[in-house]
């Protein structure tokens, strides 16, 4: 019990907090700021409020201080003496999303990693992400830098939970991770990483169990959570370790793998996918054990999509975004995946994995959505945020249950849904204004045009236009 309470103690005075001090805005941050008043009121609203609530029309919406301090059916509502008003006829009110998959840089088709400090803080919060975790990180002091530069108003961003650099197992795949080969080395790793003020850690896929276990056993003590995209250890040996997140859904699990050997990455994994019924036993097995250790499962449909043939085309806008290398590097793959037989993932397989989450999701899982900006370029920061939206509802859930995978839930798997990650009164105003109806038509979600954070509303399309062709670049 004594070390208990002091490993607590501990970890109350390292933590750094994820609610940092309002930031003064550097001037290079305030071209981007359409509002900036005390007390905004938004009238005749839609609002969706991540709750899993049905929308509710014509809505009186009160932001003073950098919270929602009102909310209710115009009319009913007092507004503040010298508030500024804005008629939101026609536009819908959605949470700030909070991305769980989300990382500060960006892979070309062809391979080459670019961190990006500018483009991806603004991109989230054009989007209407103003949270994310970094789900692995290549360069976890260009990151921490960048979540600090953030904090003193350098740019306009995302709040940022940070996961320091990948842990995988010897003869590990990228050269940037973290090769743990045993219990001491492991031990030390998390250790070092907790004082760097990592929130997050990530293994990797051929991290042994041993490595897990202990490394899961020292960060627990101080405070840091692990997630991963497995393969050597399947999702329910990892849920055993004490694992409190899973990643990419059902493609980085081994559990249905027969061939597998222990603490090795099997090729046969995608195999294992073919023709799977999420309805059987071992599936169900699966979620059981997820679900009594209350371990989220992140959605990064996005990412997938882009290696399955004939998916719709990416939009002009991320074409935009991206740089002239990288662009072309993506449409190349993308020809290559519709014309080279077996060079993508099968539909079937696609739309299995589909399945699984909204599976997982209706048996009472924790199901949070991210972009994961990597694979062969197409999954933009942001964008594909929205996108992944977008296939959630392909995937059988309704718009509304879409919005609150991508808000709420998230939220909740960060430990922070007290505070935002839905659209309630006393709750921060982290929200966007989005013109249209995504409750009734889910690509409205693109459209949006002011994203409120810190007391300030953002514009969207400035944030978007100061990226253009810098994606893959900066
Ligand atoms: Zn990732």
């Amino acid at each position: 019990m004594r070390s208990y309470l002091l490993g607590i103690a501990l970890v109350m005075a390292g933590a750094p907090s994820a609610f940092a001090q309002r930031p003064t805005l550097t001037d290079g941050a305030k071209r981007f700021v359409a509002i900036d008043e005390p007390v905004v009121v938004l009238t005749h609203a839609r609002v969706i409020d991540g709750t899993g609530r049905a929308p509710t029309e014509d809505q009186t919406l009160i932001m003073s201080g950098g919270k929602i301090t009102g909310l209710g059916k115009t009319g009913s509502v007092d507004i503040p003496a010298g508030a500024m008003v804005l008629d939101l006829s026609g536009k819908t009110v959605i949470p700030g999303m909070v991305g769980l998959h989300n990382h500060s840089y960006y892979t070309t088709s062809a391979g080459r990693v670019s961190q990006s400090n500018f483009t991806a803080p603004l991109l989230y919060l054009a989007a209407g992400l103003t949270t994310i975790r970094t789900t692995g990180a290549n360069n976890p002091y260009a990151e921490l830098n960048m979540k600090r530069a953030l904090e003193q108003g350098v740019l306009p961003g995302p709040r940022i939970f940070i996961t320091g650099p990948y842990l995988t197992g010897p003869g590990g795949t990228s050269g940037s991770m973290v090769q743990l080969h045993d219990e001491t080395e492991a031990r030390r790793v998390v250790a070092y990483w907790a004082e760097e003020g990592v929130q997050w850690l990530k293994f990797y896929t051929g991290v042994s169990r041993a490595a897990m276990k202990a490394a899961i056993d020292e960060g627990h003590k101080r405070g840091i959570k692990f997630t991963g995209h497995l393969c050597s250890v399947p999702h329910r040996e990892a849920v055993a370790l004490g694992i409190d997140g899973l990643e990419h859904g059902l493609f980085a699990n081994s559990d249905y793998d027969a061939t597998r050997v222990a603490d090795q990455c099997s090729t046969n994994m995608m195999k294992s996918f073919v023709g799977l019924d999420v309805n059987s036993p071992e599936v169900r097995a699966t979620f059981k054990d997820m679900i009594a250790r209350n371990v989220a499962l992140t959605s990064t449909l996005v990412v997938y999509e882009l290696f399955v043939a004939n998916r719709p085309p990416l939009e002009q806008r991320v074409l935009d975004a991206m740089s002239p290398d990288a662009r072309t590097e993506y449409l190349i793959s993308r020809t290559r995946i519709a014309e080279v037989p077996n060079a993508g993932i099968p539909l079937d397989v696609f739309k299995t994995g589909m399945k699984y989450e909204y599976a997982f999701s209706k048996a009472g899982g924790l199901l949070a959505s991210g972009v994961d900006p990597t694979g062969n370029g197409g999954a933009l920061f942001g964008f594909g945020d929205q996108r992944n939206v977008e296939l959630l509802v392909e995937a059988g859930f309704t718009p509304v249950e879409a919005i609150q995978i991508a808000s709420a839930n998230g939220a909740k798997a960060l430990g922070i849904y007290d505070k935002t990650g839905s659209i309630e009164v006393g709750k921060l105003a982290e929200l966007s204004i989005v013109n249209g109806n995504p409750g009734a038509q889910i690509s409205d979600i693109k459209k949006v045009e002011t994203v409120f954070k810190d007391g300030y509303g953002f514009d969207s399309a400035k944030m978007i236009e100061a990226t253009r062709g810098l994606v893959g670049v900066r």
